[in-house]
């Protein structure tokens, strides 16, 4: 590896400061470890590649100022046949780069180092190195005893180490103004999003109107995420103009096969800990992210089973779900493109809403 300027040396060094790295970074720095944690964006938490919704259980994460956004009753769930279910499903609409500000906020005040606009260029895992390129363009030297990978779904750390990478869908997402009070996430399930589904989220005057789908039916979201918009415009429900537009790449392959690789270790997307059939992934980050920290502060302590047992834990809560969203994904994957994709009961089988899904 070609020497950088200035090196550093520390206790834990995390790749990647959304969710999962900046929760990892404030309970490891909390329990007394030296952190650096660097983040490839310019500002943290900026440019939003989220359609910004997290369920109750982590209202307490919504409480500083600007997060909360608007609060959600339930979800209605749109068939092929255009019939509509509603299901209890509560939850906050957030501001998610607030949401992931304020984390790494907390992880700052503990004591932790986090740098933005640093990007992660080589790793040596067999020496412990790793060189980051700085906003500056400086080269810096990082060397480190535990490192954990928080860069999302195509994780430059595992690329670096080798690993597979995690099976994604693609997707696209526009903010649009809402032209009436909306206080339920919309999902939408048809064939035009074969190995995915279109949403409406609104949040106060504005709704995230998005989907997605498998690269392996539809390489242009740009056309059905329009035809979608073009609806719901005629509808009533959202105004023509396009405030933003995002979108990115989401797990949907289940957990890596490993969670730790030598003194590495994974969470959030990175670990393939995001839901395959919804796409939600926060939650999941914030806790696998916690959960790593404190692993980190009892391997530090001596406890070389530390990092087994973050495993242990992470599959105990997530595995059950996560395999049987994998496997609806392959059922749904036999139907995509047939007739059948165009029967109520078929998408049924596939969503979360439905009793269908869990038998
Ligand atoms: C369009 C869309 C809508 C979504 N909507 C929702 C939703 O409503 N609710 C929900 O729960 N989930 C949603 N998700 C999923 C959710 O955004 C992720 O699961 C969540 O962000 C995972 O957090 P993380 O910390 O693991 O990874 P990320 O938030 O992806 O953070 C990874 C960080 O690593 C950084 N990074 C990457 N490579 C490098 C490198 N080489 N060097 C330095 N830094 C690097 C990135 O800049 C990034 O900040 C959505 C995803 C998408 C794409």
């Amino acid at each position: 590896m070609a020497e950088a300027k200035r090196r550093h040396e520390v206790d834990l060094l995390i790749v990647g400061l959304g969710p999962g790295g900046g929760s990892a970074a404030a309970r490891a720095a909390a329990a007394g470890l030296s952190v650096i944690g660097v983040d490839r964006k310019r500002q943290l938490g900026n440019p939003v590649q989220c359609a910004e919704f997290i369920p109750n259980p982590m209202a307490g994460y919504a409480r500083a100022d600007g997060v909360l956004v608007q609060r959600i009753n339930g979800m209605q769930t749109e068939l092929p046949s255009h019939a509509r279910v509603a299901t209890a499903f509560p939850g906050l609409m957030i501001d998610r780069a607030r949401f992931d500000q304020t984390i790494a906020a907390r992880a700052r005040q503990a004591g932790a180092d986090l740098w933005s606009g640093a990007c992660l260029v080589k790793l040596d895992p067999e020496r412990s190195q790793a060189q980051v390129r700085c906003q500056n363009g400086a080269l810096v030297g990082i060397g480190y005893r535990l490192l954990i990978a928080a860069d999302g779904p195509g994780s430059a750390v595992a690329v670096k180490l080798g690993l597979t990478p995690l099976e994604t869908v693609n997707t696209r997402q526009y903010t649009v103004p809402l032209r009436l009070p909306y206080g339920e996430t919309d999902i939408f399930l048809s064939d035009d999003y074969p190995g995915g589904y279109g949403w409406l989220f609104p949040k106060g005057e504005v709704a995230n109107l998005g989907l997605g789908a498998d690269r392996h039916y539809d390489r242009d979201l740009k056309a059905p995420l329009d035809r979608l918009h073009a609806s719901m415009v005629e509808r009533g429900i959202v105004g023509r103009r396009i405030l933003g537009r995002t979108g990115g790449l989401i797990p949907v392959g289940g957990l890596r096969s490993r969670l730790h690789w030598g003194a590495v270790v994974f969470v959030g997307d990175a670990a393939g800990l995001t839901h395959p059939i919804t796409g939600a992934g926060i939650h999941a980050a914030v806790v696998s992210g916690e959960a790593a920290g404190e692993a980190a502060r009892a391997w530090f302590d001596g406890d070389r089973a530390a990092l087994d047992d973050y495993e242990e834990d992470m599959r105990d809560q997530f595995q059950v779900a996560l395999d049987r969203a994998v496997a609806r994904r392959r059922e749904l994957a036999t139907v995509w493109r047939t007739p059948t994709a165009g029967f109520d009961a078929a998408m049924r089988r596939g969503w979360i809403a439905f009793d269908e899904y869990f038998a």
